[in-house]
């Protein structure tokens, strides 16, 4: 029998594809409930959502056609589409959904059960605190989140982004409608600053589905293949550090991962065909994260500004993509002027 470890969104979608090749496998999820406790703000793209083949509609709580990004004084632009570019998903529901797909396919879920380093395991899909990744003694860096739920009036086709170093220092805070007049409050910081205190300072909200979890920050080269096991999802920080964002990502590299073990092809190649896919995509938010990192308040305010004043907001809604950065890149460093007013930031490339 295979064995994944961890029944979220990524153990799932690995167990359907081990199970739909025909093999035996089994999930193991330490709660006695999939889908809970719920770590996550559930902004999702729709192109993402579908390639992960699963019949998410039933966890769409609302859709969003723009953002609205803020600088850490208030300067702000939006960028929006006539379509919907992103659900707002229900995770319990989705989870319960990747379950359910599994266990048609023959996949036994074993609720209840905490992997340990004595057992084995084809399969880490056991999220950002993995004890499978401790165990290989790896370590990893992470953002430290806090979430609640509030009644907010807000347009519920946007969702707003807000950047400072004070309430949301290497990270960013969010607001995303549920389109119930409540929405998702939190925000996220390294691990020096406390992200409760943080949201406290950006909005005075309160409310319930109160959240504190970790994400964890994507390391370029680290391994993901150890012996038979693969690690996949947040256990692998297959995650997009800009916004991270590890549900499409994670679950795509999943469902490789899945193929691999159901069909008995080697192993290691697991670690060439999902870097083949989102290694570059993967490297690129790293480094726009770090070089977001290292701006002040004031340096980011210019940037917004700078942004506004060259119609830097119509280029991100022509080509911008919230999974890959490169269609944006690409077109900005075909501007020159753009390139030049830029020039002053590059010491932080
Ligand atoms: C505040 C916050 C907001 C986020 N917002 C977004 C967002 O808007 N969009 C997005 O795409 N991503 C978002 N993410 C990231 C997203 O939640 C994760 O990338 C995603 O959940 C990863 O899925 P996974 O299956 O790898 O891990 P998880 O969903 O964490 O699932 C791991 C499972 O393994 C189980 N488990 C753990 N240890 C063991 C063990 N020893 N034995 C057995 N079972 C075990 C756990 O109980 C859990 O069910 C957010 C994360 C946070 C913290």
């Amino acid at each position: 029998v295979e064995t994944v470890i961890g029944a979220g969104p990524c153990g799932c979608l690995a167990a359907k594809e081990i199970a739909k090749a025909g093999k035996r496998v089994e999930i193991w999820e330490e709660h006695n409930e999939i889908g809970k406790p719920v770590q996550c703000a559930g902004l999702v793209s729709g192109k993402g959502l579908e390639k992960l083949n699963v019949d998410f509609r039933g966890s769409v709580l609302n859709e969003v056609r723009g953002a609205r990004l803020y600088s850490p004084s208030g300067i702000h632009f939006e960028v929006a589409r006539k379509k919907a570019q992103a659900y707002v998903i229900d995770r319990t529901r989705l989870d319960k959904i990747c379950a359910e797909e599994a266990q048609s396919e023959g996949a036994e879920i074993v609720l209840g059960k905490r992997w340990e380093p004595r057992n084995r395991v084809d399969v880490a899909a056991d999220g950002s605190l993995s004890r499978v990744v401790s165990s290989l003694g790896l370590t990893r860096r992470y953002i430290h989140t806090y979430q609640v739920e509030a009644k907010l009036d807000r347009d519920p086709d946007f969702v707003e982004l807000h950047f400072s170093n004070s309430f949301a220092p290497g990270f960013f805070a969010w607001v995303i409608p549920l389109g119930d007049g409540r929405c998702r409050v939190g925000t996220g910081t390294t691990m020096s600053a406390n992200p409760k205190e943080c949201l406290q300072r950006f909005m005075k909200a309160s409310g319930k589905n109160e959240l504190s979890a970790l994400i964890p920050v994507y390391k370029p080269g680290q391994k993901t293949v150890y012996g038979s096991t693969l690690l996949v999802g947040d256990a692998a920080a297959q995650v997009k550090a800009t916004t991270g964002g590890g549900i499409t990502v994670g679950g795509f590299c999943a469902r490789i991962a899945g193929k691999i073990v159901g069909e008995g092809i080697p192993r290691e190649k697991y670690e060439s065909l999902w870097r083949a896919e989102f290694g570059r995509v993967l490297d690129l938010h790293l480094q726009i994260r770090t070089f977001a990192d290292r701006l002040s308040d004031d340096e980011m305010d210019d940037l917004f500004r700078m942004a506004i004043d060259n119609g830097i907001p119509e280029t991100i809604e022509n080509c911008g993509d919230m999974d890959d950065p490169r269609p944006l890149i690409n077109s900005v460093l075909r501007r020159p002027l753009v390139m030049l007013k830029l020039a002053r930031y590059v010491k932080y490339l």
